[in-house]
């Protein structure tokens, strides 16, 4: 059984640290990817503290990372996908049955036997799924996705968390020129949601509660920005959204935001904070307005928005780091402290 190098947690209160994993030898159709980039979402560090437990507990040792860039290494007899040598990318799944109506609709992400990259039950080699902090990973080459020529890997990282969970729901609902579109939360997905939303034609508005994130949150697209704390920058926008990506990883009052939405707007949540929301019906009621969720997305929803950023040239702004300073990224994602997303630098895991 061939091993690899990973950073994991040993519990919820541990920093991560190295260890040695395992990999499955890559099957008829997998391939196995050298990681050349891994991006840090807030999803990582909510698993590895176990702040999902009532959902999804953490098993452990944990291996985060869902936003992974790598070079194709070894390809299975029936794997045709990729040559040896070709860049590719692996997001959020790895695995689904591939036959249930939501896989035949092109839906994975709904697929009721779906495996998620890390901390899912691992149907080749029994306990866990281990994400991409580490050198390699083996993929069914279904889950393996091309990488349009010309980006900056680093950047492209993200692409395959932060980029899919902003651009599906913003396609879902519509947002287009004569739009007006709102982003809560100027984080990693909410950057990213900034970009798609003004790629896409519509009027974006930022809501931070990060007032040294104005100037950032223009440079990347917005026309607006919003304190959210501030309850009269806030009511001039009353009653005006057709849609809001929430992308807030913390409590936090979304009755804030209904009550900014016109008749039949929607808000979609795509943060997902540890503790449930309040939500008022009469945000709700009144003007019909709807509040829903939205998971990642499927796979060639995943290919056609890495296609869209090749064409208009989107990656997210990262801060490369080695994944020695991972536990120090963590603390400065929970303080919101991130410009806008860390992208962790693979070949800093060889000197270990
Ligand atoms: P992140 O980079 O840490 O960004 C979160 C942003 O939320 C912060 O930058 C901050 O923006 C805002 N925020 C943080 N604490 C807040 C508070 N107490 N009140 C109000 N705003 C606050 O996180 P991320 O990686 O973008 O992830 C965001 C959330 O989405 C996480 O919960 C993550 O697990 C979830 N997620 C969901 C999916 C999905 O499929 N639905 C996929 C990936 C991630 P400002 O400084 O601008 O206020
Ligand atoms: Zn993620």
């Amino acid at each position: 059984m061939p091993h690899a190098k990973a950073y994991a947690a040993a519990d919820a209160r541990s920093p991560l640290a190295l260890t040695r994993i395992a990999r499955r030898e890559p099957g008829a159709r997998d391939v196995q990817l050298e990681i050349l980039f891994t991006g840090v979402c807030h999803s990582d560090l909510h698993t590895v503290r176990d702040e999902w437990r009532a959902v999804m507990p953490t098993v452990y040792p944990a291996v985060p990372g869902h936003e992974i860039l790598g070079r194709v290494v070894k390809t299975g007899a029936d794997a045709t996908k990729f040559k040896v040598g070709d860049l590719a990318a692996v997001g959020c799944l790895v695995d689904s049955d591939g036959t249930c109506p939501e896989c035949t609709a092109g839906l994975e992400q709904f697929c009721a036997n779906a495996t998620f990259t890390y901390n899912a039950p691992d149907k080749h080699l029994g306990g866990v799924t281990y994400g991409g902090y580490s050198d390699t990973i083996v993929v069914d080459q279904r889950f393996a996705l091309r990488v349009p020529a010309g980006l900056d890997l680093a950047g492209a990282a993200p692409l395959l968390c932060a980029g899919i969970t902003t651009y599906s729901p913003m396609k879902h609902w519509g947002v287009t020129k004569g739009k007006k579109a709102g982003v809560v939360g100027l984080g990693g997905l909410g950057h990213m949601g900034v970009k798609f939303a003004r790629a896409l034609g519509a009027h974006v508005v930022v809501f931070t509660t990060s007032p040294n994130k104005k100037e950032d949150a223009l440079r990347l697209g917005a026309h607006e920005v919003v304190l959210s704390k501030n309850a009269d920058e806030m009511s001039k926008h009353a009653g005006s959204f057709d849609f809001i990506l929430d992308a807030v990883s913390a409590d936090h009052d979304v009755n804030a935001y209904l009550n900014l939405l016109r008749r039949d707007g929607n808000l979609t949540l795509v943060g997902a904070p540890e503790k449930p929301l309040s939500v008022s019906a009469f945000g709700l009621i009144m003007g019909r307005r709807s509040l829903s969720g939205s998971p990642i997305g499927g796979i060639a929803e995943t290919q056609e928005m890495l296609d869209f950023c090749g064409k208009h040239k989107i990656v997210a702004d990262v801060e490369v780091i080695a994944i020695q300073k991972i536990n120090e990224a963590y603390e400065r994602l929970l303080k919101s402290d991130v410009r806008y997303r860390f992208s962790i630098d693979m070949a800093s895991l060889k000197s270990e």
